[in-house]
């Protein structure tokens, strides 16, 4: 392995060569069934028809201008956008972090133009992952990805998940927003109650704050829904994507109302290369596919086979899987041994999936899956719990009380 490389990634020696909707292919062509799609980001699995050729048109006609110019693409994909979704306005950049740092700047920007400067202050929750630059991980507020990276920056106040009286308390003179994933992903795919999400718009308006999801991993189909949003019936001012919204392009957005945006005017904000003609012929060629007739119906059907496949599997196993959960196509298994053993045995069955907190396995499956990857997958894992089952022996059964 490269030791060229800043080594802030534990890797897996192991490469691969090429995709093909839900497998991957190493050099000497094995094959490996890829339940991680580059964590959430190949929603339509690997060298998708429709994406090659998007790609390769777009790139034969133009492949950056400067945001000075109009990028009709862009306008197209802010319209579709907006038109699916409750937001008025779209900001695009390259990735999920830059749209979290939109949303923190929108959300300040918004009060202090509503003549409250002093509010500034983002209530966030533990277990929650909302990107690496410094503002991101200061609204994440894990000590692990904090330390050593100087004073965090100010403005995040972290409260417990679940409690909304903690979270009311939490709220002060200082406070602008409140910063939410649906469900949270990294943390271990942990569905927040829809009565909490409620709780905190009503919170929110109760209070002149803004609610603000972060959909980067939920978002563009993943949950079965093309924004989690939708299940709960709360609907935020500001809304941050990334992930698979490019289909595997770099790619991030930041879409609010005209209200939550008011304070973003010109010159308030920008990047070089978000929205460029390429990410954003390959983003709507990507909604084209996810929005299309049937497709989220066959997504959330697949998604019910798998769990129930999954339930059964929990039963069989039950002294290694303690809990399936999740939306859609974003599962999470929480596992009795630790969760890094399954992913490492479930590789070992040429099987890719990516780890979470809480001890959780995340299966994220391209969208595109269907029954065959499905009984692959069910088998896979099958096996790998056996392995665990015989590496974690339960305790004999004591004769006598000692
Ligand atoms: C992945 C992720 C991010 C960060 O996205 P990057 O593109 O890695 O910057 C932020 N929030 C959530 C919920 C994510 O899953």
């Amino acid at each position: 392995m490269s030791s060229h490389l800043l080594p802030t990634y534990a890797r897996v020696d192991l490469a691969f060569e090429r995709g093909e909707g839900a497998w991957l292919f190493t050099a000497d062509g094995e094959r490996y069934l890829d339940f991680t799609s580059g964590v959430a980001v190949n929603a339509l699995g690997h060298a998708h028809p429709r994406l090659v050729n998007a790609i390769e048109e777009q790139a034969r006609k133009l492949w950056h201008v400067s945001n000075l110019y109009r990028i009709p693409e862009g306008e197209r994909l802010a319209d579709r956008l907006c038109a699916l979704s409750f937001a008025d306005t779209v900001f695009f950049q390259n990735s999920g972090a830059e749209a979290i740092e939109c949303a923190i700047k929108m959300a300040r920007k918004y009060q202090y133009v509503s003549g409250k400067p002093e509010r500034y202050h983002i209530i966030t929750f533990e277990g929650a992952f909302h990107g690496r630059t410094l503002a991101a991980i200061a609204a994440t507020g894990n000590k692990k990805y904090l330390e050593g990276f100087g004073p965090p920056m100010p403005g995040f106040d972290q409260v417990p998940l679940g409690d909304i009286e903690t979270v009311k308390k939490a709220v002060g003179p200082e406070t602008a927003a409140i910063l939410i994933e649906p469900i949270m992903g990294e943390g271990g795919v942990r569905v927040v109650p829809h009565t909490f999400l409620r709780a905190l718009r009503k919170l929110c308006d109760d209070h002149g704050l803004l609610l603000i999801f972060d959909e980067i991993q939920t978002g563009i189909g993943r949950t079965g829904d093309l924004f989690a949003y939708e299940h709960s019936g709360v609907t935020p001012d500001i809304m941050t994507l990334a992930k698979a919204l490019g289909g595997g392009f770099p790619i991030g957005a930041c879409l609010a109302t005209a209200e939550a945006s008011k304070g973003m005017t010109a010159g308030s904000h920008g990047s070089t290369f978000g929205g460029n003609p390429l990410a954003m012929a390959v983003a709507n060629a990507t909604l084209d596919v996810i929005t299309a007739d049937g497709f989220l119906d066959r997504v959330r059907k697949n998604s019910l086979v798998l769990k129930q496949r999954l339930a059964e599997l929990k039963d069989r196993h039950a002294s290694v899987i303690a809990e399936v959960r999740g939306e859609g196509l974003l599962i999470g298994l929480r596992m009795v041994p630790p969760s890094s053993e399954m992913v490492d045995e479930l590789r070992n069955e040429k099987m890719i999936t990516v780890a979470a907190g809480d001890n959780v396995v995340r299966l994220l499956p391209p969208l595109t899956i269907g029954e065959n990857e499905i009984a692959e997958a069910f088998a896979r894992i099958d096996r790998a719990c056996v392995r665990l089952e015989k590496a974690h022996p339960r305790p004999l059964k004591q004769e006598a009380a000692p």
